[in-house]
C-alpha cells in the first residue's frame, strides 16, 4: 500500500453496509484513516460510532437530532452538521480521497454527484443512484476522472474477474442471485406472505429495504441496471442465474468462451474492503470457504412471471430514459407501504408496473428531469395506494 493512508467518508455509517465498513477500516489502521461518518436518524449509534472512531466530522441527516448529536460530542474535537445539503458538503472536504455511498435509496444520488464533481473516487454501495441515473452519473465520473468501485458483491465479483482483463472485451456478465427465501413458490403462494417472513433472508443479514428487493427479485433488477452502467454493457449482456447457495458472487464470459467466477462465503466484509482498497488486496481473517462442505452449487432459471420486479427492470432498462427512476421511486414506496403492512407481497409490482405506465417518458433526462420523474412517480404511487 501507497505510504499515504486513504481517506474515507461513510455515507451511511450506523446501517449494515456503513458497520461493516467500520469493522474493515478498524482492522487497517495502517491503511485508512476516517473522516466523515453520517447517518439518517440514528443519533445513538452515530455518536457511539463518533466517539470510537473519532471521525473529523459527523452529520445528521435529520435535524432535529442535531442538538442530541452535538451536545454529546461537545467534549470531542468531532465538528458536527445537520440536513440533506450537510451530505453535499462533507463529501467535497479537501483531505477525503473516497467516499463509500452506504446510504439507501434515492437519498444517495445528490451527495454520490457532489463528490464525484469534487473528485473523489466513490466506492458504491447505494445501488438506487446508478439505477435513477447512471448514464448522467458515470458520464459525470469519466469526466471528473473519478472511479466508481463497486461494493455490491456481485459487481464486485465482476470487477474481480475483469482485473488484468480491462482491455479484452466481455462477452456477457451472469449475476448471481440467492433465489431468496421464496425461490420456487408460485404466485398464489405469495400473496399472503409476511413481512416476517420476506425480512427473512437465507444466506445475508442487511438492511430492511434491500432484504424485501432480494426477497421479490427487485435487488436482482437493480442489479442489472447497475451492471449496466459499472462496466459500460449492452442490455442483451447481462444474464441472471439463481444459484442458493451464494458462493459463486457472479460471472464474466470473455469472447473466446472462457467464464471466470468469483467465489467465497457470502461476507459483505470482502467486497468492502476490496472497494476500498483497491488495487490492494488487503488480508482478512474471514472465515474462508470450504469446497468439502458445500458438495453441490446448483444453478437454475429465474422465475420471472412469479417475481414480476426482475421482468419489470429488464423492460425499463430496454425502455431506458427516466424508466429505471420510476421504477426505483415506485419501488421505494412500495417497500415501504409492504413493510408498514398497507400491501401485500404481491401489490408491490403491481404497483412498480402502473408507475411504469403512468409516469411521463422522459427520453433524455437531465438532473431535474430525474428530480422530477421521482418526485412525480411518489405522487403516483402514494395516490395508488390510497
Ligand atoms: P441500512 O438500512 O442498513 O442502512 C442505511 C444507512 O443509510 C443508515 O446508516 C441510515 O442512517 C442511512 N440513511 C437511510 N436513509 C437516509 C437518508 N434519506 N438520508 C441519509 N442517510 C440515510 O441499508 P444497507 O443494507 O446497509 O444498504 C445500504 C446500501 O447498500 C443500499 O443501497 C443497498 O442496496 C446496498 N447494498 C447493501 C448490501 C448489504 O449487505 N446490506 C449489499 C449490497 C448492496
Ligand atoms: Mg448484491
Amino acid at each position: 500500500m501507497e505510504s499515504k493512508r486513504r481517506h474515507i467518508a461513510i455515507l451511511g455509517s450506523t446501517g449494515s453496509i456503513g458497520t461493516q465498513a467500520l469493522e474493515v477500516l478498524a482492522a487497517h489502521p495502517d491503511v485508512f484513516e476516517l473522516e466523515v461518518l453520517t447517518a439518517n436518524s440514528n443519533a445513538d449509534l452515530l455518536i457511539e460510532q463518533a466517539r470510537t472512531f473519532k471521525p473529523n466530522v459527523v452529520v445528521i441527516a435529520d435535524e432535529s437530532k442535531y442538538q442530541m448529536v452535538s451536545d454529546a460530542l461537545a467534549d470531542t474535537d468531532v465538528k458536527v452538521y445537520a440536513g440533506k445539503d450537510a451530505l453535499n458538503q462533507v463529501v467535497e472536504m479537501e483531505p477525503v480521497d473516497m467516499v463509500l455511498t452506504a446510504l439507501v435509496g434515492y437519498a444517495g444520488l445528490a451527495p454520490t454527484l457532489a463528490a464525484i464533481r469534487a473528485g473523489k473516487h466513490i466506492a458504491l454501495a447505494n445501488k438506487e443512484t446508478l439505477v435513477v441515473a447512471g448514464e448522467l452519473v458515470t458520464k459525470l465520473a469519466q469526466e471528473c476522472g473519478v472511479n466508481i468501485y463497486p461494493v455490491d458483491s456481485e459487481h464486485s465479483a465482476i470487477f474481480q474477474c475483469l482485473v488484468g482483463e480491462f482491455h479484452n472485451p466481455i462477452e456477457k456478465i451472469i449475476l448471481t442471485a440467492s433465489g431468496g427465501p421464496f425461490r420456487g413458490r408460485k404466485r398464489e403462494e405469495l400473496a399472503s406472505v409476511t413481512r416476517a417472513q420476506a425480512l427473512k433472508h437465507p444466506n445475508w443479514v442487511m438492511g430492511a429495504k434491500i432484504t424485501i428487493d432480494s426477497a421479490s427479485l427487485m435487488n436482482k433488477g437493480l442489479e442489472v441496471i447497475e451492471a449496466r452502467w459499472l462496466f459500460n454493457l449492452k442490455n442483451d449482456q447481462i444474464d441472471v442465474v439463481v444459484h442458493p447457495q451464494s458462493i459463486i458472487h457472479s460471472m464474466v464470459q470473455f469472447t473466446d468462451g472462457s467464464i471466470k467466477a468469483q467465489m467465497g462465503l457470502p461476507d459483505m466484509k470482502l467486497p468492502i474492503q476490496f472497494a476500498l482498497g483497491y488495487p490492494h488486496r488487503l488480508n482478512s481473517n474471514f472465515e474462508r470457504f470450504d469446497f468439502a462442505r458445500y458438495p453441490s452449487l446448483t444453478f437454475e432459471q429465474p422465475d420471472m412471471e412469479t417475481f414480476r420486479n426482475l421482468q419489470l427492470a429488464f423492460d425499463a432498462m430496454e425502455r431506458g430514459g427516466n424508466a429505471p427512476c420510476v421504477l426505483n421511486a415506485a419501488n421505494e414506496v412500495a417497500v415501504d407501504a409492504f413493510l408498514n403492512d398497507r400491501i401485500g407481497f404481491l401489490a408491490m409490482s403491481d404497483l412498480n408496473e402502473h408507475c411504469l405506465r403512468t409516469v411521463d417518458f422522459v427520453e433524455h433526462p437531465t438532473y431535474e428531469d430525474y428530480v422530477q420523474s421521482d418526485e412525480e412517480t411518489r405522487r403516483i404511487a402514494q395516490e395508488y395506494l390510497n
